[in-house]
Parts: structure tokens; sequence; C-alpha cells
């Protein structure tokens, strides 16, 4: 086996309960690589930073980050990933534990037979509520039919990616990030491996049902367009069921010698499209305010402090 740097990023916000145990388990696994744990406190607030620090003292291999506040999962995966260019690889990983550490070298070994990217997914094991599997499964399908991309459904923020992959994410600086979109549409030669989700650990998922809604809503619209042509569509449809409404009330006009139409279907008619404009409009504001956020150019994370190991640098110069 050639000798190589393997990085591990671990996002982590208010995990205090699992870092240990996270620790115990990877470190086991990872005994035979040349690696280092990064992980990212995104803004904790349950003494998760005062273990990060006490684990990178007592441990070169333990690198951390701290981020200034809650800059949300997919922020911190980006922080993690701008810090780890100095590995060969990167595999990202919950700290609560559901991806299993021991995973890693299946990872590694798809790797080595030259894929750059290697994704997971989660078998579908029955131990998520099923309201959440039912969710993330309509979520899928609906992007899927909409967007020119392949999501894996059951797709996890828990995956290997080459270097060279790790230097083009370095490149995006997009607002809304959305990581199982954007690593895809990277391209590079892809491939994925199957695994059974753990329960969590200790705590609770962090995501929580409104958390899970704009997540699906942030995926939704920063992955394509096709909600705004689906309304083009919708207002072609009405248009022309209006036209035909029309032409059938002129036939009333000339040709029957009915009383007046009626008020009902003119209230209907009103209110159908009255909330349709509203809906329409409401997919155009999404995209509008997604313009604004982008415009403003912030940064998508800011760091308060990091262990020596980590590269200092974030947003890199191009
Ligand atoms: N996480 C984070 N920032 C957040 C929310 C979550 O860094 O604002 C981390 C969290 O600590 C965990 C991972 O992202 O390591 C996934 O979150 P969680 O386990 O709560 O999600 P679930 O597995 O329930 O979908
Ligand atoms: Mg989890």
């Amino acid at each position: 086996m050639n000798k190589f740097l393997l990085s591990i990023i671990i996002p982590c916000y208010n995990e205090a309960e699992n870092l240990k145990e996270f620790y115990r388990r990877a470190k086991a696994v990872l005994a035979v690589y040349e690696y280092y744990l990064l992980f990212i406190d995104d803004g904790s607030t349950d003494g998760s930073l005062e273990i990060l620090k006490n684990l990178a003292a007592a441990d070169d291999r333990v690198r951390y980050v701290h981020l200034s506040r809650n800059f949300g999962h997919q922020n911190a995966l980006k922080a993690g990933y701008d810090h780890a260019r100095d590995a060969d690889c990167v595999v990202c990983m919950d700290a609560d534990i559901q991806h299993p550490p021991e995973l890693i070298p299946q990872l590694i070994a798809q790797w080595q037979k030259g894929y750059k990217v290697v994704n997971t997914r989660r078998m579908d094991n029955g131990s998520e509520p099923v309201l959440k599997r039912l969710a993330s499964k309509g979520f899928y399908s609906v992007i899927n039919r909409i967007s020119n991309l392949k999501l894996v459904p059951g797709g996890a923020d828990f995956r290997l990616l080459d270097a060279q992959v790790v230097t083009q994410l370095s490149f995006f600086n997009e607002n809304a990030l959305f990581m199982r979109e954007l690593v895809p549409w990277l391209g590079f030669k892809q491939c994925t491996v199957a695994f059974d989700v753990e329960e969590r650990f200790g705590g609770n998922s962090k995501y929580s049902f409104k958390k899970q809604v704009s997540f699906s809503l942030r995926g939704l619209v920063s992955s394509s367009i096709a909600p705004l042509r689906a309304a083009i569509f919708i207002g072609l449809v009405i248009a022309g069921l209006s036209f035909a409404y029309g032409i059938y009330a002129l036939y009333v006009h000339w040709f029957t010698v009915k009383a007046l139409p009626g008020w009902t279907s003119v209230m209907a008619g009103i209110l159908f499209v009255g909330g349709l404009q509203l809906l329409l409009m409401g997919i155009i504001g999404e995209y509008l305010g997604k313009t604004f956020l982008e415009s403003r150019k912030r940064p998508l994370y800011i760091v308060e402090e990091c262990s020596t190991g980590s590269l200092k640098q974030h947003n890199p110069v191009i």
C-alpha cells in the first residue's frame, strides 16, 4: 500500500456526548493509516470545544476548527474541506457514529481502485423513523425528476473525496451549499457503497422537522430552475383553461337564453387564480431571495480558533 495522508472531517454541533466514543472507535479502525481527525465545531454550546481541545492536546492526530457561531451542517462541511487540503483523500462523517468508522477501509479500497468520489448510501433497515424515511424518499424522487441529476436515495454526507476533488470544492463559495447535489455535479469517477445506518450514540438529531423542510427546499431550489419552469407550465395550462372558459361564456351569451351566469363559478375562478398567483409568486420570490443572498458574497463560515495543525486560511485565494 502506498503511503498516503487521510483526513477525516467531522462537523459537530453540540455532540459532547459522542465525541469521546467517536474518537475511540475511529482510532481503532484507523491505526493502520497515516491520518488525522479534523473536528469542525459548529458553534457548540455544550462544552464540545473543551473536549476537542483536550483530545487535541493528548493526540497530535486530532485537529479542530472552531466556528464563531452555528453556521449549519453544510457550511461546517465546507469549512472541513477547506482545512483538509493537505490530505490525499478526505472522508467526511457525522460525529454521532451513525456513520460507522468501520466502513472507512472499504471507502479507501474503492479510492485505491481509482474512484475519485466514493459516496455512501444508507440501507433501509427500518431504524430511522417512518416519517423521516418517507420524507427522504419523496424528496429524492422529486429532485431527480425535476433536475438533470440522479441523486442516490438514502445518500448521506458520508463520503470519500480525492484531493483533486477537494481542491475543486475550494473554488465554490455559493451560499446555499448542498453537498449531495454539488458532489455528483462535479463529475469525476464516482461509486457508491451501501452501509447500515446505526442509531445515534447519544444526544438528539440536530435536524428538526423545520430544518429538514428548509434543507429540502434549499436542495430543490439550488439544484435547478425546474420549479420556475413548472411555474410557466402551470401558468400556460391555466391560461388555456381560462381561454376555453371564455369561449364557453361567449357561447352562453350569444346562443343561449340562460340568465346571469352563476356567482359561484366567478368566485371559484377568482379564488383559484388568486391562490395560484400567490404560489407562483412564492416560487419566484424564493429564487429572488436566493439571488439576494448570493449577491452579498458573505463568507460561508467564520473561523474563531483552530488547533495548530490546521491550515489557517479559508475562502482560499484562487
Ligand atoms: N451538525 C452541524 N451543524 C448543524 C447541525 C448538525 O455541524 O447545524 C452536525 C451534527 O453534529 C452531526 C452531523 O452534522 O455530526 C449530522 O447531524 P445530525 O446527526 O443531527 O443529522 P441526522 O443524522 O439526524 O440527519
Ligand atoms: Mg446523525
